[in-house]
């Protein structure tokens, strides 16, 4: 049997980020990844280009049963300082829109970083190799995956959530978690498209329209563009959306963002002649205005309607109630929300704090991140907080 420092179980971002903070800082590591690659979600990231970070990242961007939780691991591995790190590797990258950082060649370079740090700390990464068994006892955790058996005084949970299975995703962080006692909040997909029932098949009809909207849920609310698809809704503010939605809450869309109250009575003087379709097709796609105009009972010119009427079209227009039924799941969502709950760990160290020596990072814990590089900001932030606990034991 092989003896290490740590074992890292899983060779995502977080488990990359930890066990090369651990290694540089002399600890001999282990990380066991049952891919055959190391990163594959980082591979396919941002488009192939890797959303790595985004500028602006701070605890207010996540979601969490204890919103406090990340405020340790953010305030002190930020994204000011992996832009270092990517700098120091001369991979160039740019500010696509809201702080969002992509690299300007490819996700590889990202992957290849992090694996060159990971050589820097003499990290061993047995690829291929599924976790199996993990045994507890006189401090020592014992691991059994498909290449061998190891065993070291900490192990590092960075398995992930079950988002995307076919990419490798489990939910085995989840089982080892309760098998050491932690409590997991039930877990959902999150950044997730949206379906809607026969009831609005109408929308469905406009499958590739897309329009910038302010989504809300509840006191949540997105300004990004949606898009109709045809299983429902998605687009950027409709994932945002998703991760705050629960099963029979309607979700409300401002579909004329911006648009100051009394617009449409000001159209009625301005454009008497005018239908409601053309009117709102001045500002949005003309395929969406006609199904909204169906839909809304103004028939002919505006002039004929009254200004209540107006004013009820404006209200509903503002905030159009959709029911989805359900959501794309698992197979679509790009993150899991819940998790390995906080309650069990420390925010400084991400270690159990009933189970000395266990550490759960990344996408494994209740901490889940906005569309926009938040959740790679968050791999990084917990990694290297772990890493860094594990090099100071
Ligand atoms: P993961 O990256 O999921 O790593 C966990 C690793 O554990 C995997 O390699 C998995 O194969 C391995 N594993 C699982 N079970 C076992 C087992 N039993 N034995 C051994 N190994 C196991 N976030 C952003 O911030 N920016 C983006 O641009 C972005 N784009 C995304 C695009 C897509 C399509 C998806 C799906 C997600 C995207 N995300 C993005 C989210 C981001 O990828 C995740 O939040 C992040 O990868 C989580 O890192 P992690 O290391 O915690 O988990």
């Amino acid at each position: 049997m092989e003896q290490y420092d740590a074992i890292v179980l899983g060779a995502g971002g977080a488990g990359l980020m930890c066990a090369a903070t651990a290694g540089q800082r002399g600890l001999r590591v282990l990380v066991i990844e049952h891919n055959d690659a190391a990163g594959r979600k980082i591979l396919i990231s941002g488009g192939g280009r890797c959303n790595f970070t985004n500028i602006g990242a701070a605890p207010a961007n996540y979601l969490s049963a204890n919103p406090h939780f990340a405020k340790s691991a953010l305030g002190r591995y930020t994204p000011v300082d992996f832009i270092a790190l990517v700098e120091a590797y001369g991979i160039a990258w740019h500010e696509k829109t809201l702080g969002q950082l992509f690299c300007d060649g490819s996700a590889r370079q990202i992957v290849d970083m992090l694996l060159e740090e990971c050589a820097k700390g003499a990290v061993a990464i047995a690829l291929g190799s599924a976790v199996r068994d993990v045994d507890h006892a006189n401090g020592q955790f014992t691991v059994r995956s498909d290449t061998g058996t190891a065993s070291a005084p900490a192990l590092v949970i960075a398995t992930g959530g079950p988002s995307i299975p076919k990419l490798g995703a489990t939910g085995f962080a989840y089982d080892l978690a309760r098998k050491f006692g932690l409590k997991v909040v039930e877990p959902r997909p999150a950044l997730v498209p949206l379906t809607l029932p026969g009831s609005d098949a109408l929308f469905r009809d406009l499958s590739g329209v897309s329009t910038e909207v302010v989504a809300r849920v509840g006191q949540a609310a997105f300004r990004e563009a949606a898009l109709f698809t045809h299983r429902g809704l998605s687009g950027p503010a409709i994932l945002q959306i998703s991760s705050y939605w629960r099963h029979g809450e309607p979700v409300a869309i401002d579909l004329l963002p911006g648009a100051a109250p009394g617009w449409l009575a000001a159209a009625k003087r301005d454009r008497p002649k005018a239908s409601l379709a053309a009117v709102l097709s001045a500002q949005l796609p003309a395929r969406l205005a006609e199904a909204l105009t169906e839909r809304i009972a103004i028939d002919g010119a505006i002039g004929g309607a009254t200004d209540k009427a107006l004013g009820e079209a404006e209200r509903r227009l503002a905030g159009w109630a959709f029911q989805p039924n359900g959501t794309e799941g698992f197979a679509k969502a790009e993150v899991t929300v819940g998790g390995i709950s906080t309650d069990g760990l420390s925010s400084r160290t991400m270690e159990a704090r009933r189970v000395p020596g266990l550490y759960a990072i990344g996408e494994a814990v209740d901490v889940t991140g906005w569309l926009g590089g938040y959740n790679f900001q968050w791999a990084w932030s917990s990694g290297w907080a772990a890493g860094q606990a594990l090099g100071e034991r």
